[in-house]
């Protein structure tokens, strides 16, 4: 059976990154959704299996993140692909605009309070990535951060990238797993979008007129994406540049990252010990013990 090959969304971590070598409308191997048929719910059934597991063994996590262009199908992408996952083992943390207390703090403050706990997927919709995106593309942003006097220069955004890196590592060697998502979608596809939200009542909340002016700095978000992800994409934390102006494909390419990082960490149910053993022995004693006599 076909599956997407991952590796060709890879970010090769220590190479140049050039989005245009990754072309927003593939969808390879499938000529067309039909032939990509049921295998979104199959790939939903092994996620289920293997956080089911990740659950159970208690030791590693796994840390999702999204960045895209708005429009780019960020919040579909994780609706489906989080669809039938235990609620327990999964949390979505959204970051906006940062609030006056989170600018109070360093910039990762607001994130590492909320990473997934051992056992559990945790998944960020926009990230401290932003710090060195939609930051990069305003500058003006930085004066919002109460940074001490010195502390903003040109090396910033290199000191950035530096520092994102280390953290990471350091999460990767205390056992959260880290992929990260660029959902790339073309200029052409978002506005066809944008449109859609504007003509369709149903989608009119979701338009915003900064969505319009943000379109504008589109060539600029490209450029800090295209040095983000090549500064970042490591071997403990890669980004994957995913199609996205077919939502189908986006999806079934993000579970099947997913699933191929579960799948690595070769998991396992927690072996019991002898007490624990010995105590269910117990219960299907007492449970025998106490069952209905069958009716003649
Ligand atoms: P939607 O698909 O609904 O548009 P969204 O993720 O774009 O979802 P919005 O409320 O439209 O959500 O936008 C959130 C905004 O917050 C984005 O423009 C993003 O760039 C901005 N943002 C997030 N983090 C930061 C940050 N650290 N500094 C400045 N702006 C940020
Ligand atoms: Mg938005």
């Amino acid at each position: 059976m076909k599956t997407i090959r991952t590796q060709r969304l890879l970010a090769a971590p220590g190479e140049r990154m050039r989005l245009s070598a990754h072309d927003p409308a593939s969808t390879f191997p499938f000529p067309s959704e039909h032939h990509a048929k049921g295998m979104l719910k199959k790939a939903q059934r092994r996620l289920f299996e293997l956080t089911e597991v990740l659950y159970a063994q208690d030791r590693w996590s796994l840390l999702l993140i999204f960045q895209a262009m708005d429009a780019a199908g960020k919040d579909s992408a994780i609706k489906h692909v989080m669809r039938g996952l235990d609620p327990k083992a999964t949390q979505v943390f959204t970051f906006k605009v940062p609030s006056p207390e989170e600018l109070d703090h360093d910039f990762m403050w607001r994130a590492l309070k909320v990473l997934p706990e051992r056992g559990r997927i945790g998944v960020f919709n926009r990230s401290y990535y932003e710090e060195v995106l939609v930051v990069r593309v305003h500058p003006e942003l930085l004066e919002r951060q109460h940074l001490p006097p010195g502390r903003v220069t040109r090396r910033i955004w290199t000191e950035r990238y530096e520092d994102i890196c280390n953290i990471e590592r350091y999460l990767g060697r205390n056992g959260t797993i880290i992929r990260k998502f660029f959902l790339h979608v073309s200029k052409a596809e978002q506005r066809r979008r944008f449109v859609e939200r504007l003509d369709d009542p149903a989608k009119n909340w979701k338009f915003s007129l900064s969505d319009v002016s943000e379109r504008a700095r589109f060539d600029d978000y490209m450029r800090a994406y295209e040095a983000a992800i090549g500064a970042t994409s490591t071997r403990e934390a890669p980004w994957y540049v995913v199609p996205a102006d077919h939502k189908w494909f986006t999806r079934l390419a993000v579970a099947q990252v997913i699933i191929e990082a579960l799948e690595s960490l070769d998991l396992q149910f927690p072996p019991l010990d002898r007490a624990k053993q010995r105590e269910l022995s117990t219960a299907r004693r007492r449970l025998r013990a106490t069952a209905a006599p069958r009716r003649a």
